[in-house]
């Protein structure tokens, strides 16, 4: 009773918007996880991703065949533009789907990474993709997780254990190098970028034997998913595969 009082308050001061075309959201009981943050007409519009064997078929190109180190790979939403975006406004932030992850990176909008997360929970399920030992979020540097508060990655992996029900293991591993951001680099350029940034944990034991879930907010290149999924498979990780909001 006080949550629903409180919450109608917050609605008359910031009534919640649509983060994507901004109407205001009146009916938080859709059809979907991500009702409090975007729109039922936009959510329809949110593209899927492409089956897992065409996403990695996708990365695979990048790797020799000894350098890839995921299984498979899985993404809930497909980057695209919207019809209604002008050829001169087209950037890679402007999709309908960036802006949400963009929120949650830099917006401090947690609670769309779990809500993310759980979209995603629910697209593994249907593809019956739960037997994992532990879900791991990609790392952040701990410098970058001071500045912002939090690690996105972990969000969504929490997202996706509530509706999985596997353990999330966020101190297997580290990044241990402040790396450059990846947006402007090339697939070589990005290989590089990621080379021996991560390491395992003080929760490294967790990795041993175990068939890991990879957790990362957008698939581009897959070079950071695979730097750290090797990482795990060299500490003896049995199998890795991999997870994401969306696939770029
Ligand atoms: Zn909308």
């Amino acid at each position: 009773m006080f949550t629903a009082l409180y919450q109608a308050f917050l609605d008359v001061l910031a009534p919640r918007i649509c983060l994507i075309c901004g109407a205001l959201l009146t009916d938080e009981r859709v059809p979907h996880c991500l009702g409090k943050y975007v729109c039922t007409r936009c959510f329809d519009r949110l593209s899927p991703a492409d089956v897992s064997e065409a996403l990695l078929a996708g990365i695979s190109s990048h790797f020799r065949g000894d350098e890839l180190a995921i299984s498979s790979i899985t993404a809930r939403f497909q980057r695209e533009f919207s019809s209604e975006t002008s050829q001169e406004s087209i950037h890679e932030d402007s999709a309908p789907i960036s802006l949400l992850l963009y929120a949650l990176k830099y917006h401090g909008m947690q609670g769309l990474g779990r809500s993310l997360g759980q979209e995603l929970g629910y697209c593994l399920q249907i593809l019956n993709q739960t037997s994992y030992d532990a879900i791991v979020p990609i790392p952040i540097h701990s410098a970058r997780e001071r500045e912002r508060g939090y690690n996105q990655s972990l969000r969504i992996a929490e997202g996706i254990a509530d509706i999985v029900n596997i353990p999330v293991e966020k101190d297997a591993v580290v990044r241990h190098t402040y790396t450059l951001s990846q947006t402007y680099l090339n697939v070589e350029e990005r290989k590089n970028n990621v080379k021996n940034v991560f390491s395992v944990g003080r929760r490294g034991n967790a990795l041993k034997g175990a068939s890991i879930l990879l957790v990362d907010d957008i698939l581009t290149t897959g070079s950071t998913l695979n730097a750290c999924a090797m990482t795990m498979l060299e500490y003896g990780a049995q199998r890795v595969d991999a997870a994401t909001v969306a696939k770029a």
